[in-house]
């Protein structure tokens, strides 16, 4: 029976990252030893009723052994993006059959920056994400890098795991890599320290962090800036080795690699930030009186709720919700502003008939709302 170190007790959906020097060996293929326990312990971990999601690299190292070209690590643009498009497919082919082989079953997802910076279709990754999760698949990620270029990738796989362990609200990310954790100082120095343990808001700017390692594209302060950004946001993060025995379990179970305190609670003013900074300008919904005090209770908007729509907006931007001529609120949208004006009063048990789909019962989820600090309700903790 598997039990979680103590600092992941609570830890109930979990990202992954493995970089390409974990997946793919020396010589350019696939290391399928490393790539079973990978699968194995991610068994174990969903036979516990963990979620796991993982962001693998190694498509461009595999890939690049079947081009005729050189391919050096941040080389020709075109000569990787080939690289990956032969090297995902066989990447994923032997995931898929290493999961079959322990009764379980991988897809994947292949992204650029765009799924993230875009609302709309960020949106539509965390929903295909969750009904992924909820039938016991694991999603497979990976940056799209036969499509990805300078202005739309995301840079490394160390940040799109950051990016997903948020997009996923995921209580903790797991970065494998070839080294054993972080030191505080050059691990080639003598007196380099390991550190078991770093405290939220430890400051990490005066370690050398610039030693890369031999495959992929970020090296370790690479790690170390993708880890600052879940941090802050209450998610725990791990950096351990692959050369652990069974790398997975081992940083999950026993104290063992570097890990990353993250910030006690997670801090609603990001969000809320980012909801009244990103909201299309004259888009408002109105919403009736039960809906308003509903809301000002900590509740989500549905569609019975709502009387009438303005402005032109789509699933995925931010807009303002009015009540008698005042608006208390921004809400990020599940729908399209011409579908919420088919569906409003109705039931949302109804919304598949009127549109002939239903990606939510909400028009707007409560973790998406912003009250206005001056009219929310005393109850609201
Ligand atoms: N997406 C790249 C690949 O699959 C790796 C990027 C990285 O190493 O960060 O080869």
């Amino acid at each position: 029976m598997m039990t979680l170190r103590e600092e992941l007790k609570s830890c109930q959906r979990l990202v992954i990252k493995v970089g390409s020097n974990v997946v793919i060996k020396p010589d350019g293929r696939c290391d399928t030893r490393s790539l079973r326990i990978l699968v194995e312990d991610i068994i174990t971990l969903q036979e516990s009723g963990i979620e796991v999601i993982l962001v693998s690299s190694g498509s461009v190292s595999l890939g690049k052994t079947y081009l005729k070209e050189h391919t050096p690590r941040n080389g020709r643009v075109d000569l990787q993006q080939s690289a990956s498009s032969i090297g995902q497919p066989i990447l994923i082919n032997i995931y898929s059959r290493l999961f079959e082989e322990n009764q379980g079953i991988c897809s994947q997802i292949l992204l650029t920056h765009d799924d993230f910076r875009n609302r709309k279709r960020f949106l539509h990754v965390k929903q295909t994400i969750d009904v992924l999760l909820k039938n016991n698949i694991v999603p497979i990620l990976n940056e799209n890098d036969s499509i990805a270029y300078s202005k739309n990738t995301v840079g490394d796989n160390d940040h799109l795991a950051a990016q997903t362990a948020q997009m996923v609200n995921a209580d903790a990310l797991l970065v494998i890599t070839s080294a054993r954790g972080l030191y505080d100082k050059d691990p080639s120095e003598p007196d380099a320290k390991f550190m078991k343990q770093v405290p939220f808001g430890y400051d990490l700017e005066g370690i050398d962090t610039s030693k890369k390692t031999s495959f992929g594209r970020g090296g370790m302060g690479s790690k170390i800036h993708a880890i600052n950004k879940v941090t802050p946001l209450g998610i725990k993060a791990i950096l351990s080795s692959k050369d652990e025995e069974r790398f997975v379990l081992n940083p999950l179970t026993k104290d063992i690699g570097t890990f990353f305190s993250p910030k006690n609670h997670y801090d609603p003013e990001l969000k809320k930030a980012w909801l009244l900074s990103t909201k299309k300008p004259n888009c408002i919904v109105e919403v009736d009186e039960g809906a308003f005090f509903a809301l000002k209770k900590g509740k989500s908007l549905f569609a019975k709720g709502i009387l009438s729509v303005s402005g032109s907006f789509y699933k995925g931007d931010s807009v303002d919700i009015c009540h008698d001529g005042e608006i208390f609120a921004s809400g990020i949208c599940e729908y399209d502003s011409k579908e919420i004006k088919k569906i409003k009063r109705h039931h949302s048990d109804d919304i598949e008939d009127i549109l002939g789909f239903r990606t939510s019962p909400e028009v707007i989820l409560t973790n998406n709302l912003v009250i206005n600090e001056d009219i929310k309700d005393e109850s609201i903790s």
